[in-house]
Parts: C-alpha cells; structure tokens; sequence
C-alpha cells in the first residue's frame, strides 16, 4: 500500500537544489510570474483536495455527513469543479453564487444549501427550481416567503432554521456572528414556535437545523457548545413531532496565519469534528459542515513584483504592484500574512511596510515586518492567500483584478484571465 500523502501545511516551499526559490508544488512562481504577469493568485489544486479530504475523513462515526464547501470563501469555478468531483456540496450566499455552482458542476445542485439574511424573491426562486438540498432561513418573513413562493412554483422547499446559538466564539468582531446581538439567525428559543407553525404549509419541509457561529475559529469548544444547543432543540422538536433529518454546524473552522509551523491541520479537524459529535451525541441526524476558510486559504498565494523601495523619515516602505483591491483582509481585519521573497537577497533583515499602490493609507499587506532586503524587479509571495483573497477583491482606483493559476502537480493552469481595463468599462454607459 503507498504510504499516505504527507499532510502539508502550504504547498509553498523553497526548491532545496540551487539557488533557493518559491515553489508551489513543483512549479517554482518565477516561472508563473514570467507567463501571466503580477499581481498573480496561484493555488494549488493538490493542498485543496488534500484538504478535504481531511473533512471527509475525520468522521468518528458512521453518521452520514455532507461537506458543503463556503463558496464564498473563493468562488473561482475552477475550485468548485475540483471540489464537486470529490464529492463536495456548497454553502451559498447568493443567486450568483447558485449560478456559479450551476456553471461548474450542475450536478451537485442537490448538495447546495442556500444561507445569507437577505435573501431576494428571485434568490428564493432560483434556489426552488434548482432543488437545491436545503434553504437555511433566517428570519419568520423569509420563511412566510419561501413558503408563498414554493406554493407559487408548486415545488416542495426544504428548510432548515439558522439558528443563533448564542455563543461566544473567539475571533475578530467582523467575522463573529453566533451572538444575539448579531445580525444572523433565529433566537434558538423562537425556533421551536416556528417550526411548529410552518407545519402548517403544504409546501414547506423541515428539513433540519443550521447554525454558524463565526469565522477563524481557532478552538474546538465554541462549536462544541453550539451544537449541544442544536440537539436539544432537536430533542424538543421530536417530542412535539417534528423529525429533522439533518444538522448542519455551519463553516468557521480556523487556520494559523501567524505560527503556520505549529498547526497541525490533521489534528485541527480531527478535535473540531470530535467537539460536533460529542454534541450530537446518539442523536439519529445526518451532518452538514460547511468548511471555507479551511480548505483554500493555505493552498493559495498572492504573487506580487516590488515596484519601488522608498525610505522615508523613519519607515522603510516596500511599495507592491498588488493592492488592498486585490486582497483587503490586511486593512479590513488587520489580518496577518505571512510574505516570503520569492528569492531570497542576502543581507541584514530590517523592519519595514509593505504597500500597495491605492491612494489609503489602510493600503498594506504588512506593517513593521522584519525582511530580508528586497529589490525593485523582485517578486514576494503573500502566503496564506486562498480565502477570501479573490474573492473579497475589487476594481478600486480602477484597478483589474488579478489572473488566477490553478497549479496541480507539474501543471499550472489559468482558470481566470487577467482582466483588462476595456472589463472594467463594459457596464457603463456615456450619453
Ligand atoms: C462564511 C460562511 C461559512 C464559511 O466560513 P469559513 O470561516 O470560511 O469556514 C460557512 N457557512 C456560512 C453560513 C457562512 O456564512
């Protein structure tokens, strides 16, 4: 039998013959920055799957279970193919996102739960005529309109109730949301009445429960304590005659930015299913997890050229032809990005700002960080890219978004083209 692959962090290494430079996988990013320009995002299709395959395999009970990728993580068609012939199911937030699923795999259009508190009439409508796998209702109106609309369409609609859980999950205030004061879900004591009333619609089926209660969750805990709650509700409802088939724990699960060598992804999946079973306990529900972060952050990084090295009074600042456009979470969260030359200069590492060219002041990837020395011409690597990178991008100061490289063994892929300034006019109309 072959030994299993050997679970890796980031598929971003040094080559350890000649002079060292940034691999992913085996395509070094020179080469990738000489095909299709800078700024470039380049994932790696193997770390992805390795990914999931850690999800599908943590299970530590024959309980059936779903992974139902975050398409809003990174929402690349090319990611969703290569996640849907694994087996893979997708949360969506959207009627783009629906449209995104049926454009690269039509046929996991049954495994897609629909989340998000403003869902349209035409979402809704969308979501009905494609038979997607579940709607996750946010609120008593939505309800009453999926209800009105299904009943429109003379197509059944499954739901399942966000609930909000009310707990503190760890994490930066932006992307926390499984408190009462946020805006998402259901109080999980309103939920029992509102399962009970939608009986009552022809249309409607209970299908299950949700709950999500954050992003880059680092502890297993919190989402051991969420899913305690779920089951009882689930317990409750039993007892009232309500049978839900399914629950689903929602995504967050978090990465390491900042002390990658220390995390151990296994390990990290491994507690946080083993936190989701012990809360289900022997219930008889099938499992949804909704995994994004996770499985494509690491996979990916943000290739960019230095443009300029400019010293001023008391900083140094290393100015990049990538932006806070092209990956924002730096100024949106003060996130963390590791940023590794591509080939190393040698010399005295010194504390310097690395930029982008927007006109913010918020427009960084690094601040205060100690460097080696880079040059005018090098290219750096923002590590730890894949999620929420593309995907939160934007055309500000009237920047085009980046290209985008799919790299799968010896292969390198482009899966979106750069786009041209021509894109960025197409929309807008002149007299
Ligand atoms: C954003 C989101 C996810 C994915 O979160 P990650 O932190 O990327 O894992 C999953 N489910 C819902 C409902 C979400 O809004």
């Amino acid at each position: 039998m072959a030994s299993p692959q050997a679970i890796t962090v980031r598929p971003f290494h040094y080559s350890s013959t000649g002079k060292p430079t940034l691999f992913c996988g085996q395509r070094s990013l020179e080469s990738l920055a000489r095909e299709h320009g800078t700024p470039l995002y380049v994932y790696s299709a193997d770390q992805i799957r390795q990914r999931f395959h850690l999800f599908q395999q943590s299970a530590t009970t024959s309980r059936q279970t779903l992974i139902c990728y975050a398409v809003k993580a990174n929402s690349a068609l090319a990611i969703l193919q290569l996640l849907a012939a694994e087996g893979a199911g997708f949360d969506i937030v959207s009627g783009g996102e629906l449209e995104r699923v049926r454009r690269a795999a039509p046929e996991a259009l049954g495994r897609v739960v629909f989340s998000g508190a403003g869902k349209t009439t035409e979402e809704i409508d969308l979501g009905i005529q494609a038979e997607i796998l579940a709607f996750h209702v946010e609120s008593e109106d939505e309800l009453s309109l999926l209800a009105a609309r299904a009943a429109r369409l003379r197509r059944p609609a499954r739901f399942s109730l966000r609930v909000n859980p009310d707990v503190f999950a760890q994490t930066h205030p932006y992307i926390s949301t499984g408190l009462s004061e946020h805006k998402f879900g259901i109080p999980i004591a309103q939920a029992r009445r509102i399962y009970r009333a939608a009986q009552a619609h022809r249309w409607l089926q209970p299908h299950g429960v949700s709950v999500h209660i954050g992003s880059q969750i680092c502890s297993a805990e919190p989402f051991g304590a969420a899913i305690q709650r779920v089951a009882r509700l689930v317990r409750q409802l039993a007892a009232d005659g309500i049978v839900l088939q399914s629950v689903d724990a929602g995504g967050g699960l978090g990465i390491d930015y900042e002390s990658p060598r220390a995390f151990d992804p296994a390990a990290t999946v491994s507690a946080y299913r083993q936190a989701i079973e012990q809360g289900l306990g022997n219930l008889p529900v099938s499992l949804v997890l909704e995994p994004g972060r996770f499985l494509v952050a690491q996979a990916g990084a943000l290739l960019t050229r230095v443009l300029y090295v400019k010293k001023n009074v008391r900083r140094t600042f290393v100015i990049t032809d990538a932006g806070m456009n092209d990956l924002i979470r730096p100024a949106l969260y003060e996130a963390y990005h590791e940023i590794l030359p591509v080939a190393p200069r040698t010399g005295r590492t010194l504390p310097v700002d690395v930029v982008g060219p927007v006109c913010e002041s918020g427009d960084f990837f690094a601040r205060n960080r100690r460097m080696p020395p880079v040059l005018p011409g090098d290219l750096v690597a923002v590590l730890d890219s894949g999620a929420y990178g593309m995907a939160q991008s934007s055309n500000y100061n009237t920047r085009p978004r980046p290209a985008e490289v799919l790299v799968q063994g010896r292969e390198a892929r482009l899966i979106r083209r750069r786009e041209s300034i021509a894109d960025l006019f197409a929309p807008e109309l002149l007299p």
